[in-house]
This record gives structure tokens, C-alpha cells and sequence, in this order.
């Protein structure tokens, strides 16, 4: 089996215990957890048994040691995580609106992520790659756009495959080489993995079946639109499939999309046939946001299977 890989932030995050919490004065924390969207999308593959590894860096702190033991405890491949002296871990604090929106605060633009570059990618590091996941939000520098581009190139180069979670920050789309940056990720994407409002973000159409068929039009072979509680659907040139999601209670939301495409990349690899490796990636990312902690419902097939088997699914 090759290996999946991806590369980005590896991070802690801290979460208010209550709703309607902010951060303007004291209160219970929770945490910290292991996170960074990719850090919890290799999580989720290496947990369904598939090799998997990730490209990034850490401080040389604890945060650094707790996500380089879970991460390893799970079966990633921590090789070619970087122990950067001088720098601390990343970290993301999260508080809950009433309402469930949630509000960040990230100290990651400085943290030891911010120091990945394309002296950390070559054909060694790659070399048993076969598959190789770009996370939009990950490229916050342009010393990360070159990383990642080297990274790809070299995937694509030994006949691997790349997908993509746009992930976007808006204030990323108002910087012209960021833009051009994630569309020409785009333009090696194998498998493109939006939220329903992200469709429309890369494309020119301003309708989703619009923005889909322009985005199958450069060569993506498949899109999948996660939906958040209602489930995702399935594109690729000439079938298209929504499957619903599965009721659960939603503790918290974070991480469910990085479950969700692990998942949903690695079933596909495996061979599933796009509607079971959607149904799947549904019940990855419904026990994502059952859990507490950003990485804490990554789930094992026998977990999955489980719970689809009991779940009741979503009716809209
Ligand atoms: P995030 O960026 O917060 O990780 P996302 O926007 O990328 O999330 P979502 O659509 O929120 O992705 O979630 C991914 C998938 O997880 C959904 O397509 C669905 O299958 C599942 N999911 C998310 N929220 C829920 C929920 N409340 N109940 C059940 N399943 C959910």
C-alpha cells in the first residue's frame, strides 16, 4: 500500500468548556488537544490503517512532544516532522458562540509551522508517496505556497495523486498570488474536497453546478462538497450522488471536514466505490463532531462500521 501524505501545521488547540464563553475574561479551558487541519487529516488515515506521514515543524516544547507522541500513536510516520529550536508549537484558543459559530484565536503566523520550506520536501521524503493531501488554509506564507508546490510536483512527477480541501481563509483571496497560488493547486488536483460554500470560491460561476463543471473542466476528476450535517455529495464528469449525513449530537464541530477527507481519500485509494467512500467519510466526520477535541473522534474502521450500522441518517 503507498503511502499518503500531506504537510502543514501541526498545532495545540485550547477550547472554552462553555457555550457562550469568550475570551474577554477568565474561564475553564479544555485542552490542549493535537491539531492543525492536516495534522488531524493524516490522523484519520493513518488510524484506517493506511501508511500515512506528514511534512511540518514543530517547537522544541511540549506542545512539539505531545502532538509528535499522539501522532505517532496513531501510526503516522513523524520522520519528517522538524524539531525547531528557537520557536514555539502553534496553537489555536476556540470559544463557542450560543448559536455554535465559533471564534479563533491563532498564534500560528510566527509558530514553528510558519518555518516550513521547501528544504524540508525532496524525493526522499516523498519517495513511497503515492497520494498527497494540500490544505488551503496551510498556506499562509509564500515560503509554504513554494514548499507545497515542490511537493506536488514531485508527487505528480512519480505518478501519484493529489487532493485538495480548500480549507479558504477569505482574506487569503484578496492577495493576488495567494489566489493564483491556490488555483494552480487546483490545476493538479485530483480529488477537490470544498464545504457547499467554497464551490463558487475558485471558480468564476457563481452557481455550484456551474463552479462544479468548470472546476471537472481543468482536469479535477472529482469533487466532493461536504454539508455539514446534511451529509456531501459526490461529482466527477458523468455521476453525481448527495448522501445524507448521520444524526448525532454535535459537541464540536472542529475537525469533522479533516476526518471527513481522510477518510474519504483513503476509502477511495482502498478501492471503495465513491457513494461507500462517502457514506463513510459522513460517519468520520458526524464521530468527529461528537467528541470533544479537534482529533479525538478520528475513528478506526471498526468504529465506523459500528456506527453506521446504529446511526439514524439525516432527513432533510
Ligand atoms: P471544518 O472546517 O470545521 O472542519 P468543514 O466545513 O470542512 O468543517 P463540514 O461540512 O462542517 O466540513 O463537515 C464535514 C462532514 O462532517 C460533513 O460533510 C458531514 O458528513 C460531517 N458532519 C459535520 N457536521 C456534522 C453534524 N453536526 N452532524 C453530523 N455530521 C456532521
Amino acid at each position: 500500500m503507498g503511502k499518503i501524505m500531506t504537510l502543514g501545521e501541526i498545532v495545540v488547540e485550547i477550547m472554552a468548556t462553555q457555550r457562550g464563553q469568550t475570551f474577554l475574561e477568565p474561564g475553564l479551558l479544555a485542552g490542549p488537544f493535537a491539531s492543525g487541519a492536516p495534522a488531524i487529516f493524516i490522523d484519520q488515515v493513518a488510524m484506517l490503517g493506511q501508511p500515512a506521514g506528514i511534512i511540518g515543524c514543530v517547537g522544541d516544547d511540549t506542545f512539539g512532544v505531545l502532538n509528535i507522541e499522539r501522532l505517532k500513536r496513531d501510526g503516522v510516520d513523524v520522520s519528517a516532522i522538524h524539531v525547531i529550536k528557537q520557536a514555539t508549537t502553534g496553537s489555536a484558543f476556540v470559544t463557542y458562540r450560543k448559536d455554535g459559530e465559533r471564534d479563533f484565536v491563532f498564534n500560528i503566523a510566527n509558530s514553528a509551522s510558519s518555518q516550513i520550506s521547501p528544504a524540508h520536501v525532496d524525493a526522499q521524503v516523498l519517495k513511497d508517496c503515492k497520494h498527497f493531501h494540500v490544505v488551503g488554509s496551510s498556506l499562509f506564507s509564500f515560503r509554504i505556497i513554494d514548499a507545497m508546490k515542490k511537493a506536488i510536483e514531485i508527487v505528480k512527477g512519480q505518478g501519484g495523486t493529489i487532493s485538495f480541501d480548500p480549507n479558504i481563509r477569505k482574506e487569503m483571496l484578496r492577495i493576488a498570488e495567494m489566489r493564483e497560488a491556490l488555483r494552480y493547486i487546483l490545476e493538479f488536483t485530483d480529488i477537490f474536497l470544498p464545504s457547499g460554500n467554497e464551490v463558487t470560491l475558485l471558480a468564476n460561476a457563481a452557481d455550484e453546478q456551474g463552479a462544479v463543471r468548470e472546476i471537472l473542466d481543468l482536469g479535477v476528476r472529482e469533487v466532493v462538497i461536504k454539508r455539514g450535517a446534511r451529509g456531501s455529495s459526490f461529482y466527477d464528469a458523468s455521476h453525481h450522488v448527495d448522501v445524507p449525513g448521520f444524526v448525532v449530537e454535535e459537541v464540536d464541530p472542529t475537525g469533522a471536514g479533516d476526518c471527513f477527507a481522510g477518510t474519504f481519500v483513503t476509502r477511495r485509494l482502498q478501492g471503495d466505490a465513491s457513494e461507500t467512500a462517502l457514506r463513510h467519510a459522513n460517519a468520520s466526520g458526524a464521530m468527529a463532531v461528537s467528541r470533544q477535541g479537534p482529533m479525538e473522534g478520528a475513528s478506526d474502521m471498526v468504529s465506523l462500521l459500528a456506527f453506521e450500522e446504529s446511526a439514524v441518517a439525516f432527513e432533510s
